[in-house]
């Protein structure tokens, strides 16, 4: 599903408009009765609203909502705060039409600013898309007494303060407990931190058809991107499945490669070896029966000793995974400079592998294979702060892929998936069970895991993303969020793919 920017919603507005030939007011009406048979679903005992409204497209929203609220048997306030000349369009239709409802409209103006004790719920129909730039004076201490005082805000289209382009959050805006949008999500709806302060999302169809959005180049990672999963053929072989190699490893931190490994084998690789530093070669064989163990030097940490060795075992294999757990002393540096530059497998980095990956490798690297930074290990890698980070993430991700090559999966609450031919996916799935260490370990034995299964990379990486913020999910089911282990996570798998694969 497209993520749609303001000027692409615009643009589909205005397409459906002026090329199809639907009027505006139909989609305004459209909009109003959609946003209302939602707010009595979430809302079914709410019995009086206040609606806010502004004077662009979105009050007007608001103020046909009001007309429906009223339909509806709940007693409706209006509160306009702006001038009611300046209304114009399908807004001052609809004002117009109030007039003869039995509704109150009162003009707000900074001389007194009106709390919303006592309404049962709060229509925010301030400010939509077409917000140019953070609220201030007035309408910002109006935004400030909604929040203080409203029971129950529900926001049309997006909060009020946030920006349509945006998912930072500058200055006061709306907190809604429910946000009704329209034909598509907007970068507010699925990003943090904006995407807190919408509350439940939904999105409503209000009569754009699909053709009418054209020239997106960000989705939303729903299970339509993802390749189809199929059962096992009944004379399968563990040769169908692929042979994935999982480096990592270091004296003291042996856990991630060994919890990436069990993750790669619990999601269908046929072979999965755990390449680790001799000198940890004990605890790797202890954990995981099912899976092979390959020494690499005669030390606890991975050196240019054994590297050549191991490139030798990575050649026939599927694929590889390459950092959890390594350190990133100068010797494990020139380890990997030394597979990097003799093997031609797919590859896939994390970790420290990340925090040791020179410029220089890229082009090696190019068209093979794929990273998962989070944002501390993604402005490592591009020497820039994590705030910087932050509030460029998507372009930064976009550019990273298209100049290098390289698919990044740069991972948060809200996982970026950037793919070199421009494309960006947002995975939105997960909970804050992921909120410990090991879970970024899972996400690289996975995405191995489906790769050594045949999955190009691309899709391994959309596979495994989603298919760890589902076991998040699918887990609260039975424990409680801070409880989870990485363990746990991995013991879910199944259950996600029993729900890919219908
Ligand atoms: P649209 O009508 O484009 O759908 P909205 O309903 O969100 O968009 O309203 C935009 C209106 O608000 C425009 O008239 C615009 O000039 C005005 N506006 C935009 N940003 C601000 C702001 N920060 N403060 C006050 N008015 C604003
Ligand atoms: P580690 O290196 O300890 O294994 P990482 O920080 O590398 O962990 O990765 C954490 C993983 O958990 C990432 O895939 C991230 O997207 C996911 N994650 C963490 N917190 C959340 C959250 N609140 N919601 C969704 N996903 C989360
Ligand atoms: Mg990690």
């Amino acid at each position: 599903m497209e993520i749609l920017s303001s000027a692409q919603m615009a643009e589909a507005d205005s397409f459906t408009i002026n090329t199809i030939g639907i009027p505006s007011a139909v989609l305004m009406e459209n909009a109003a009765g959609a946003f209302v048979r939602i707010l009595l679903e979430k809302q079914p005992e709410m019995t009086s609203a206040a609606v806010v409204c502004g004077c662009g497209n979105n009050g007007g929203d608001g103020l046909a909502a009001a007309r429906h609220l009223t339909n509806a048997g709940i007693h409706t306030d209006v509160y306009l705060a702006c001038d009611p000349e300046k209304l114009k369009g399908d807004a001052l239709t609809n004002l117009n039409i109030l007039k003869n409802y039995p509704i109150n409209v009162f003009t707000v103006t900074e001389d007194e600013i009106p709390s919303f004790e006592g309404y049962d719920v709060t229509v925010d129909a301030l400010f939509g898309t077409g917000l140019k730039r953070p609220l201030e004076g007035f309408y910002e201490e109006l935004v400030y007494s909604m929040n203080l005082s409203a029971e129950y805000i529900a926001s049309v289209d997006i909060p009020s303060g946030l920006s349509g382009d945006s998912w930072l959050v500058e200055g006061t805006a709306a907190d809604a407990d429910l946000t009704v949008t329209f034909a598509r999500p907007k970068y507010p709806h699925v990003m943090y931190p904006a995407r807190k302060l919408c509350g439940e999302v939904i999105i409503a169809d209000i009569s754009i058809p699909d053709f009418a959005i054209s020239g997106c180049d960000t989705f939303l990672l729903t299970p339509d991107n993802l390749p189809a999963i199929t059962p096992r053929e009944p004379d399968s072989h563990k040769g169908h499945f692929g042979h994935a190699v999982v480096i990592g490893g270091s004296a003291g931190k042996s856990g991630a490669v060994l919890m990436a490994s069990r993750a790669c084998a619990v999601c269908g690789a046929g072979l999965t070896t755990s390449a680790v530093p001799a000198g940890i070669l004990a605890a790797a064989e202890n954990a995981n029966p099912e899976i092979m163990t390959f020494p690499v030097g005669i030390s606890g940490i991975f050196t240019a000793n054994g590297a050549d060795r191991l490139a030798e075992f990575l050649k026939g294999k599927t694929v590889a995974s390459i950092g959890m757990g390594i350190g990133t002393n100068p010797e494990t540096a020139e380890f990997l400079d030394h597979i990097i530059e003799n093997t031609d497998l797919p590859l896939l980095i994390d970790a420290d592998g990340i925090n040791l990956l020179q410029q220089k490798h890229y082009k090696k690297l190019s068209g093979r294979c794929a990273i998962t930074p989070h944002i501390g290990e993604f402005a490592r890698l591009l020497k820039l702060t994590t705030d910087e980070v932050n509030r460029d993430r998507l372009n930064l991700a976009r550019k990273f892929a298209s100049e290098t090559g390289i698919i990044l999966v740069q991972k948060s609450a809200d996982t970026l998936i950037a793919l070199p031919n421009g494309l960006v996916f947002v995975d939105i799935s997960g909970s804050p069970a992921l909120s410990k260490g090991g879970s970024g370990d899972c996400l690289t034995g996975l995405i191995t895991g489906f790769a050594a299964q045949g999955f190009d990379l691309d899709f391994a990486c959309m596979l495994g993303s989603f298919t760890l913020g589902r076991a998040a999910e699918l887990v609260l089911e039975t424990m409680n969020e801070k409880t989870v282990l990485t363990t746990d996570i991995i013991n879910t798998v199944g259950k996600v793919l029993d729900e890919l694969e219908q």
